[in-house]
């Protein structure tokens, strides 16, 4: 989406700071005990009593074979994106890592975060995969800048987790965001800089940073949307959804 006006500017940028609080309190909320369907019970709920709609529920990606059935993906340990939280019982126990990933439309504009949340005591390694996650996805922001180009930010996300051992996961990556959920362009979270499409004031995007302990490859899950890592280490994400402005980006999930 490019934002052509203050109007749908305004709606964007409240959009995303309700999505920024929804997320804050479901990793309040993340502990031991507590189930995948709780978090998206609460995260349905807490969108709904704000007047928005759930943007994932109901939603069926291009080559997916069936709408995704609920709010939140909810991703464990070697799960990698798109868990599914209320179709098995999926409960956190101390020392999983989980990601949380949340879309909301406000106003009709779609926004799209995601989290990763250590469940009670996790081990260093974990908080450095959480960490080098976060720390990829401010350098892919600050590298999105009017004027560039979308493989200034997949260089820039490459380039931090340089040196970290920890993979890339190749087969996934950002989005066009605030029409749908997912739009043009993709944003790959490794490249070139000043290749791909250009970088427009306006234009809304998700940044999001994927990475693996082991070697980054991704299997798609019989149930059509899980995907974890084939050698079953953990992976971590990280997402912000962001605004173009003259001078630079404006993260709106905060
Ligand atoms: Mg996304």
């Amino acid at each position: 989406m490019i934002i052509k006006n203050e109007k749908e500017r305004a709606a964007l940028i409240e959009g995303g700071k309700r999505l920024g609080a929804i997320l804050k309190k479901l990793a309040e909320k993340v502990a031991p005990g507590v189930s995948a369907e709780e978090l998206d019970d609460i995260a349905e709920q807490m969108i709904r009593d704000a007047g928005d709609t759930p943007a994932f529920l109901g939603y069926t990606p291009e080559g997916a074979a069936r709408p995704y059935p609920a709010a939140l993906c909810v991703s464990i340990n070697d799960e990698v994106v798109h868990g599914i939280p209320n179709e098995s019982k999926k409960v956190l126990k101390n020392g999983d890592i989980v990601s949380l990933d949340l879309g909301l439309a406000h106003d009709g504009i779609i926004v799209d975060a995601a989290i990763t949340v250590p469940v009670g005591k996790t081990s260093e390694r974990d908080l450095r995969l959480i960490r080098a996650c976060e720390d990829s996805l401010a350098a892919g922001i600050a590298a999105a800048v009017p004027g560039g180009r979308v493989g200034d930010i997949s260089a820039a996300i490459e380039k931090s987790f340089k040196g970290t051992g920890f993979a890339i996961v190749k087969a996934l990556g950002g989005h066009g965001v605030g029409d749908v959920v997912h739009e043009e362009p993709f944003v790959p979270n490794f490249g070139k800089a000043g290749t791909g499409a250009e970088l427009v004031e306006g234009m809304v995007l998700a940044l999001e940073p994927i990475a693996a302990m082991g070697k980054g490859a991704v299997a798609l899950s019989s149930d059509g949307y899980t995907y974890r890592t084939k050698d079953g280490s953990r992976a971590a994400h990280a997402e912000h959804t962001i605004l173009l402005e003259k001078r630079g980006a404006r993260i709106v999930t905060v």
